[in-house]
């Protein structure tokens, strides 16, 4: 009997089982081609490939088709186009060409371009990604597509991260050569996304507009219980929530996403969905994906999904772990370290690079992990620091601290095996010794780089990752492509790359006040926020990197730039905006209707001459607050009047850094202090009690 995970599997997918059962023999080998040597796709095959994909599609209910891609606005976007074709007989057929499926022109001018593309000349072209399956969602045949201007300039997140994944693996095949590996034939960046979120009922997100407008709560003093018991993480799932996970892994599976596990975390009502890796461009769809499916299942349940990173103050925010690796395509990993001297010195190798990379370009890092609701998370004691820093495992470090002396791992062995390492420990895969501090940790065949924020596209952090490899990989393969004596070139690099780049490895624990110290006298960038850090995106190295590997002009990479600080200034200004709407129309009201009344039961005590302590205490305390409160409301205001008026970008995020964002938390904290002091059935929202614990 088939198992449901079998039959679910992959159903909504127009995958490869699909493509050889259904294409023509010389048509599927033609695609198969382009797919793996990453050809273009001729208009021939383009129109037989539609073809099948068509009937397939309407035979599984879809009705439309849309060039699924994601634009820099961080979510995907999609324009619906039906495949009806009328008659002239008044009926009508269904239609779908290979220029409709390769090419698609979409009237773009709303999406952000960072002065790419004029509005007078809105249109941009879709392209589809090949390499990533086409599939069903609503009944829309969903293309993976690459979005670009007429100019060829890249308008989304997945064209650059496309080209990433083409210049590391070509950089890594040029090491795997000189290591006499002439099988391979590429190289591909592997990924696995863990996804967390908050899920909460929905009758209570809708009467929290700071939910509804920004995503988080604005506002919500805290409870009295949190997260110190620990009670939750790993706990057993509440029915309602199971319920959910159930339903979200079917949907996963039919859209051929490997979720694999889905558990508590840390934080009352939140939780974690790890799905199996895949190549880098597919495990970015699919966490586009998953998150999108995340959102409808659970309003499916009554219930919504905070993808936020940082829903509530006082309460661990959601993290999405990148791990990522290097795998052949003959399925090796190039990050095990391996069993003979020969892999241990090519694992040396990559390892090396990656930790050039990193230190090079910890900014880069930074940068593209840099949101405004990531900068709640990062620092604050539950996630890494802004500080980029390397954690490699006591062994592994062990092994490269030896290295750099020159000591010999086994003295027997120095004539064959030069780099002082005879043969590497095996790395334990143990959870438990694993620091989980560190923003970017070796774990035994991987990398996991701990900082993207839950809401993040993973194509920014890989699309970093991967350049900043190819380049490292790339100086090493002319440096060793050069050398006479291959081995002492490779002892040499190796060792000079570890003493050059051992100040980004460290160890310890990343959330303590002593290692921002360590790490500013270790000459580490620390950023702390979007306003920091994003003004070094266009530095000249980095303008450099992007401009070697062709990823983005120096005018895109600026562009690139004004779109995030852009978008970090509407998100600041959106969330001050709605700070003023709530507290004037919802939190004063609320207190003054309680006042009113206290005021009120004063008097008519005093006329009875009972005492009216209490009321007199409690009016003692709301008013002045209140008072404090209307003010910091205006002090908001005019913080944004002054931001609206800045028209540089640059300086609009420092303005939000410094000015607006100390006037919100300011009026936050008179809030929350009238909200432990107002009568409950007078509080306007839901409170965090009610939010962290209402999902049974
Ligand atoms: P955990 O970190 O929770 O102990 P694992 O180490 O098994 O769990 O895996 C975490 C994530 O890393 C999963 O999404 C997994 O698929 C992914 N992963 C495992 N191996 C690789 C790899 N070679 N490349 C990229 N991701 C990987
Ligand atoms: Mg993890």
């Amino acid at each position: 009997m088939e198992d449901k995970i079998t039959r679910l599997f992959g159903k909504d997918v127009f995958n490869d089982k699909v493509m050889s059962e259904r294409l023509p023999a010389e048509i599927y080998e033609s695609l198969k081609r382009t797919i793996e040597m990453g050809r273009s796709l001729d208009l021939t095959v383009a129109n037989a490939v539609a073809e099948v994909m068509k009937d397939w599609a309407v035979e599984n209910g879809a009705t439309h088709y849309t060039h699924w891609f994601q634009p820099m606005t961080g979510i995907t976007a999609e324009k619906h186009d039906s495949f009806v074709q009328p008659l002239d007989n008044g009926t009508a057929m269904t239609k779908f060409s290979g220029k409709e499926l390769i090419k698609g022109e979409s009237d773009a001018s709303s999406f952000p371009s960072g002065g790419l593309r004029a509005t007078f000349e809105a249109r941009g072209y879709t392209a589809w990604d090949p390499t990533s399956y086409a599939f069903i969602k609503d009944n829309v045949l969903c293309i993976p597509t690459a979005f670009c201007s007429f100019g060829g300039e890249a308008l989304d997140k997945k064209t650059p991260l496309l080209r990433s994944m083409e210049v590391v693996g070509k950089q890594a095949l040029r090491i795997l050569r000189l290591f006499g590996d002439e099988e391979t034939k590429r190289v591909i960046p592997t990924v696995g996304a863990e996804q967390e979120y908050f899920l909460i009922r929905r009758e209570d997100y809708l009467k929290r507009r700071d939910l509804i407008y920004t995503g988080r709560t604005l506002f919500g003093a805290k409870p009295p219980k949190g997260q110190q018991l620990n009670d939750h993480y790993f706990g057993s799932i509440k029915p309602r929530v199971k319920a959910f996970m159930d339903d979200l892994d079917e949907e996963l599976w039919r859209l051929g996403v490997c979720a694999k596990t889905e558990h508590n975390e840390a934080a009352p009502a939140q939780h974690e969905l790890a799905p199996l890796f895949n190549t880098c461009n597919i495990a970015c769809d699919h966490n586009q994906l998953t998150m999108d499916m995340m959102k409808r299942v659970a309003s499916r349940h009554g219930l919504v999904c905070l993808l936020h990173e940082k829903p509530f103050k006082g309460v661990n925010g959601s993290g999405k772990h990148d791990n990522w690796s290097l795998s052949t395509d003959r399925g090796q990993n190039l990050f095990d370290p391996g069993s003979t001297p020969s892999e241990n010195a090519q694992f040396l190798v990559f390892l090396a690079a990656v930790i050039a990379a990193v230190d090079d370009y910890q900014d880069l890092l930074r940068i593209s992990v840099a949101t405004a609701g990531n900068d709640h998370r990062l620092g604050a004691a539950e996630a890494p620091p802004a500080v980029v820093s390397i954690f490699l495992g006591e062994e592994l470090t062990a092994v490269l601290e030896a290295i750099e002396k020159g000591d010999i791992y086994h003295e027997e062995t120095k004539s064959v095996m030069k780099l002082g390492v005879h043969v590497l420990p095996k790395f334990p895969k143990d959870t438990s010794d694993r620091n989980r501090t560190s923003p970017f940790a070796f774990t035994g065949n991987k990398f996991e780089f701990r900082m993207p924020g839950s809401a993040l596209s993973i194509a920014s952090p890989n699309i970093m990752l991967n350049t900043a490899v190819a380049e490292e990989l790339s100086l090493f393969a002319d440096e060793l492509e050069k050398a006479e004596d291959f081995e002492s070139a490779l002892n040499a690099l190796i060792r000079r790359v570890i003493t050059e780049h051992k100040r980004i490895i460290y160890s310890g624990n990343g959330y303590t006040e002593e290692w921002l110290k360590e790490a500013a006298e270790r000459g580490l960038s620390n950023y702390p926020t979007v306003a920091d850090a994003l003004p070094h995106m266009c530095d000249e190295k980095n303008i450099k990197l992007f401009e070697n590997h062709r990823l983005y002009t120096e005018k895109v990479a600026h562009s690139r730039c004004e779109i995030m600080t852009e978008n970090y200034v509407t998100v600041i200004s959106i969330e001050g905006n709605t700070m003023i709407e709530m507290i004037r129309q919802e939190i004063l009201p609320a207190v003054i209707e309680y006042t009113e009344v206290l005021a009120r039961t004063k008097l008519t005590k005093e006329q009875q001459n009972i005492s009216a302590k209490l009321e007199a205490t409690l009016l003692g305390k709301l008013c002045p607050t209140s008072d404090a409160l209307w003010d910091a409301a205006e002090e908001l205001e005019d913080a944004l009047a002054k931001l609206k008026a800045e028209s540089d970008v640059t300086k609009g995020a420092e303005m939000c850094r410094d000015l607006v964002i100390p006037a919100m938390n300011k009026a936050r904290d008179y809030a929350d202090g009238l909200e432990t002091l107002v009568g409950k059935k007078y509080w306007p929202y839901p409170t965090y009690g009610d939010l962290l614990f209402g999902v049974n």
